[in-house]
């Protein structure tokens, strides 16, 4: 007779692998299905545009998984992860041709600010920067406060809005700017609770870890992890989508790397009402439309100084990235749009033939919206880069219905998981002391629409490891 599985995770996303990868350190035999035909989910890369090209389909940015205080535990660098970090985390041009660079170095990043806010700036990040291990601890941790004096003084900061905070912080268009560059990463309105707590820890990030990428790609981040979850014992199957749990072989527990809307569907008649109608209640954010590019050369940036870092926040002023991040929220479409781009070759030369160059940029746009975003994006790059087209050799554009069709998670688009507005930061999947547990028993959810959220950091999926574990403890 062959002994029933301790543990059975759907999906290879990164959330589904730490789950996956958690459990087996503990000796639990676990069996991953993937819809895709390559685990990875977001940490996926691909030929998407000419031979030879490799882009990342969705994640590219490794700061959170450096940050991570389960990822940065595995030892991925013996299954062939390495990193590749660009001299400077992030630039964001400007109008006037120059751009505010965001070194690794706090003094290095205030001298690029106007004079007024460059003592602000260092005064701002040095303390926060010097408790760095703690803070990415708690942030990436689950609600309970671990370090309750420094997440109070850092939380009275976080919970501010971006464009409240940044005006009563900073003077100067620069420091402003930048800093609303950072925060509409969360794809949330600028002037919402909370926003400048996107910025801060990304700011953190970048002074403490870096914005590294993946050398060769993000799927060899995925690829480490599957070979480490191997090693372990456990196993893998892709090309296999799960519609229902009774498709399952038996199990002890199932953990779903899913949003709350594909697992009720998933779990049907088994859901009981009242949790039902609360996972119902769960609201997804803007989503997200996409354009990857092969390139004959690098970008023609007018500043010289954005060809050293590897994202680029475009988007001008802090007024007008907080207009387009609203503008998505609401349902409208901007044509200046907040665009967030990536420029991995410029550093990792691996990714393209010699002498040509990979770029991806996304803006944010209504849920499931169905406009063709290309040529805005395009013409947001060449605001600041002028002859950036004339570099294009071939591009791909993908709009919230294809990403959805690529990875189901992405519904309508959304990148998060589910809005991820103060309401939902922390009441994800549901205001619950134990977010990970639905009702159904043996049964977790471990996606981004459950803490700490969005971002190739695992840790929702080690967290909901961790429930799983307590129950298969149990005799
Ligand atoms: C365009 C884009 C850019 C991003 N950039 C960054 C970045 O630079 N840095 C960063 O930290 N984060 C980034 N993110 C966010 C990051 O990718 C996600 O937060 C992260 O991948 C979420 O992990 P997950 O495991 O919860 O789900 P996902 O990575 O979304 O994986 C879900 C997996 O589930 C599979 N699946 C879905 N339904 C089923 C089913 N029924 N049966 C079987 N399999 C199923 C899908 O095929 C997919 O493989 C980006 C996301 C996108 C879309």
């Amino acid at each position: 007779m062959t002994r029933a599985l301790d543990a059975i995770v759907i999906d290879a996303g990164p959330n589904g692998l730490s789950a996956a990868i958690a459990l087996a350190r503990e000796g639990f035999s676990v069996l991953v299905y993937e819809a895709a035909r390559t685990a990875g989910g977001g940490f996926r890369s691909e030929a998407l545009t000419e031979p030879g090209f490799t882009h990342d389909v969705c994640a590219t940015v490794f700061a959170l998984a450096l940050a991570s205080p389960f990822l940065k535990s595995l030892p991925l660098a013996d299954h062939g992860l390495t990193f590749a970090h660009p001299e400077a985390p992030f630039a964001h041009p400007l109008d006037d041709g120059s751009a505010v660079l965001v070194h690794r170095s706090i003094a290095e990043s205030a001298a690029g600010l106007d004079a007024v806010d460059a003592r602000a700036y260092q005064r701002l990040m040095t303390p926060i920067v010097d408790r760095s291990e703690a803070l990415m601890e708690a942030q990436l941790g689950p609600i309970r406060v671990r370090h309750p004096l420094l997440m109070a003084s850092f939380g009275l900061k976080a919970i501010q809005s971006a464009t409240g905070f940044a005006q009563r912080r900073f003077s100067g268009l620069r420091a402003r700017a930048m800093f609303a560059g950072a925060a509409a990463h969360g794809v949330v309105p600028l002037e919402y609770a909370a926003t400048a707590g996107y910025a801060l820890g990304l700011l953190l990030a970048a002074h403490s870890v870096g914005w590294p990428v993946v050398r060769g790609g993000s799927q060899h981040a995925a690829d480490a992890m599957v070979s480490y979850l191997r090693s372990l014992g456990g196993e893998v199957v892709t090309g296999e989508r799960i519609d229902s749990l009774d498709q399952l072989p038996s199990s002890r527990v199932v953990l779903c790397d899913v949003t709350p809307r594909q697992f009720l569907s998933i779990a049907g008649g088994r859901v009981p009402a009242g949790y039902r109608r609360r996972l119902e209640r769960y609201r997804y954010g803007p989503g997200v439309f996409k354009v990857d590019w092969a390139l004959n050369a690098a970008v023609p940036w007018r500043a010289a100084d954005c060809a050293r870092a590897g994202t680029l926040h475009l988007g001008g002023t802090l007024e007008e990235i907080a207009a387009g991040e609203r503008a998505a929220w609401l349902g409208d479409v901007s044509n200046r749009p907040y665009v967030l781009a990536v420029q991995p070759t410029r550093f990792d030369s691996t990714r393209a033939p010699a002498g040509r160059h990979t770029l991806w940029a996304y803006c944010h746009v209504p849920h499931g919206c169905e406009v063709d975003m290309t040529p805005v994006i395009e013409a947001q790059i060449e605001r600041f880069a002028p002859g950036f087209r004339d570099c294009i050799s071939t591009s791909q554009s993908m709009g919230p219905a294809m990403l959805e069709r690529r990875n189901a998670n992405l519904i309508g688009g959304d990148i998060s998981g589910g809005a991820a507005d103060l309401a939902q930061i922390f009441a994800r999947p549901v205001a619950s002391v134990t977010p990970y547990a639905t009702a159904i028993d043996g049964v977790y959810l471990c996606s981004s629409s459950t803490p700490p959220g969005v971002g190739g950091h695992g840790m929702c999926g080690y967290y909901a490891a961790q429930a799983a574990i307590a129950k298969l403890a149990r005799p």
